[in-house]
């Protein structure tokens, strides 16, 4: 399904131009308008899922193989030195568009993009209280 008003429906399906650098049936990467480094692409699957939460397990699995394939075709493409795979799930994890994508943000020594998180101390028995909370 296609959402009417969605920027991500109307770029993966080419009704909105975009820097592609690859398209199959299910997916089209194009690179972000807004790049955290150089060559900062998206997945964008043509179907509507608003996240990870919704979308279909088989089409996550072939975005996963997708995001490797992609990963070693742009570091030999960009010669980065690293990479990082990041994708969003609602406005308290930063995302913005509510179309299922992954981020492929290729890295380079001495970057400035950031990334990651402030590091917090733990304890054995909040540990211990979290595993409970699974079981
Ligand atoms: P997120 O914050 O995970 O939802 O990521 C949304 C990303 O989409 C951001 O990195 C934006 O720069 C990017 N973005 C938003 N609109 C466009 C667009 N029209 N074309 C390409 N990238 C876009
Ligand atoms: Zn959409």
């Amino acid at each position: 399904m296609k959402k009417d008003d969605c920027i991500f429906c109307k770029i993966a399906a080419g009704e909105i131009p975009s820097g592609t650098i690859y398209e199959d049936h299910d997916f089209r990467v194009i690179f972000d308008r807004g790049p955290a480094a150089k060559g900062h692409a998206l997945i964008l699957p043509k179907e509507h899922y608003a996240d990870i939460y919704e979308i279909d397990d088989d089409l996550l699995a072939k975005a996963a193989a997708l995001a490797k394939k992609m990963a070693v075709r742009m570091t030999s493409v960009l010669g980065c030195d690293g990479f990082n795979i990041v994708q969003n799930n609602g406005q308290a994890a930063g995302q913005t568009v509510f179309h299922f994508h992954m981020h492929l943000i290729p890295r380079y020594k001495n970057d400035d993009a950031k990334m990651g998180w402030k590091v917090h101390d733990i304890t054995d028995e909040e540990i211990a209280a979290l595993v409970a909370e699974f079981n």
